[in-house]
């Protein structure tokens, strides 16, 4: 039986980023850039105006006699088009937010700092001085040409996205998003829309697992339910051997009937198959083929639960991504953990913070069959190996689940 830290450094030395891929831009969200971004233009592209006002020489801002200078309008520009003639001395033309500014003019005074008798007015009074480059936005102001402005590694949101189409990337080098495969394994497992026959179960860690996949922003594929035989196994695995990853549950124990060790075996490669923790004992990883294989326990919460340290972080890998794991930190266990186990213990729990302290509340029972115990769980805390006890009130660790990677 080896560590959860051996366990994740021997799975993840086996996986790497895959191949680079070009996708339409609003695709490219949640994945991993593939090179670096240079502008190739300077942003904004031209020099524009930051108000709706007038542009003018600044000098003609000037107050002559005490009084505010009245300006000749010879046109406008609005956003989207050009001035068709410069701006002169005395005159000032009409400018809207976002507008070419118009040769000549060195400023831009906003329109409440102004008089005129309205749009078509034929004069404009200026009634304060204005500096060169008042309210003009320069040309490379936010992106210079030939600036590098993303760098390969990053992950794409939603600002990324907007950065890119500013520059014209509508299409993206990213690192492509893996297929993962999802084989659930028992003969008492039957789909969710299945009578349920006596003996039989749901087979709720399929859809899990599916549901998990695609957060991790994987592409899952469910190919439904092996029986505990050999050559139910053998077939499933034909099917998966065509994806970038493959997902079990159940059968990697030292029962009569868990088989996917021996395909594992037979087919491929067995790296390990027992953790020290709990859920989740019964984790293997290995090859069938050249394709991973990460077989996860049968228990629903076993399932979950190792997903989240193991498959989660392969995922992330495989996208190119370089933080893969969830944060830790310090909280307060309320209530206490008074279940000893000899192996590391992942409980199930709330964090909250609460008067400068993040406490956690674990979530009752913490069978491997409970699936209640996941719900309204943010957080797992870690209760270390050896049968330590947690008294209420103690501090432990806990991995956030719903913090973003560090
Ligand atoms: P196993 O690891 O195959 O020995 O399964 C351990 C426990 O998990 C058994 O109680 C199984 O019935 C249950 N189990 C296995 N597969 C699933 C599944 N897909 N959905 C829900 N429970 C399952
Ligand atoms: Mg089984």
């Amino acid at each position: 039986m080896i560590s959860v830290e051996e366990a994740l450094e021997r799975i993840l030395r086996d996986i790497s980023p895959l191949d680079v891929t070009q996708v339409p831009l609003p695709q490219s969200l949640g994945l991993v850039l593939a090179e670096d971004v240079v502008a190739q233009e300077d942003i904004p592209p031209f020099a524009n105006s930051a108000m709706d006002g007038f542009a003018l020489l600044s000098r003609d801002s000037q107050p002559r006699d005490g009084q505010p200078p009245r300006l000749r309008v010879t046109g406008g520009v609005a956003a989207g088009y050009v001035a068709d003639h410069a701006v002169e001395e005395g005159t000032a033309m009409r400018i809207m937010t976002g507008a070419p500014v118009p040769p000549g003019a060195d400023t831009v005074i906003q329109v409440e700092l102004t008089r005129s008798t309205g749009p078509d007015s034929e004069w404009v009074e200026i009634l304060e001085t204005v500096e060169r480059g008042n309210n003009i936005r320069p040309a490379g102001e936010d992106m210079r040409r030939g600036q590098t402005i993303l760098l390969r590694g990053s992950e794409i949101g939603p600002w990324e996205i907007g950065v890119l189409a500013t520059l014209g990337w509508a299409v993206v080098p990213v690192v492509r998003r893996p297929h993962v495969a999802i084989v659930s394994t028992g003969d008492e497992v039957v789909d969710v829309s299945e009578p349920l026959q006596p003996g039989k179960i749901r087979n709720s860690n399929g859809y899990l697992l599916e549901a998990a996949i695609r957060r991790a922003g994987a592409e899952p594929h469910r190919l439904g339910i092996a029986l505990d035989t050999v050559e139910s196994l053998r077939e499933k695995f034909s099917q998966a051997i065509q994806y970038d990853l493959i997902i079990t549950s159940g059968g990697v124990s030292v029962g009569d009937f868990d088989l996917v060790k021996n395909i594992m075996a037979e087919q491929g490669a067995i790296n390990f198959w027992r953790i020290n923790m709990r859920p989740g004992k019964p984790v293997a990883f290995g090859h069938i083929g050249s394709v991973p294989l990460l077989g996860l326990p049968g228990n629903p919460v076993s399932a979950a639960v190792t997903f989240e340290l193991f498959a989660r972080p392969v995922i992330r890998k495989m996208l190119g991504h370089t933080r893969l794991l969830r944060p830790q930190i310090d909280v307060v266990v309320e209530d206490g953990v008074s279940d000893r186990a000899m192996r590391r213990h992942y409980v199930r729990a709330k964090v909250q913070w609460r008067d400068g302290l993040f406490v956690a509340r674990t979530t009752g029972n913490q069978g491997s069959h409970i699936m209640t115990s996941l719900l309204n769980a943010n957080a797992l805390v870690i209760v270390p190996e050896g049968g330590v006890e947690v008294h209420p009130g103690d501090t432990a660790k806990a991995i956030m689940l719903d913090w973003p990677e560090v």
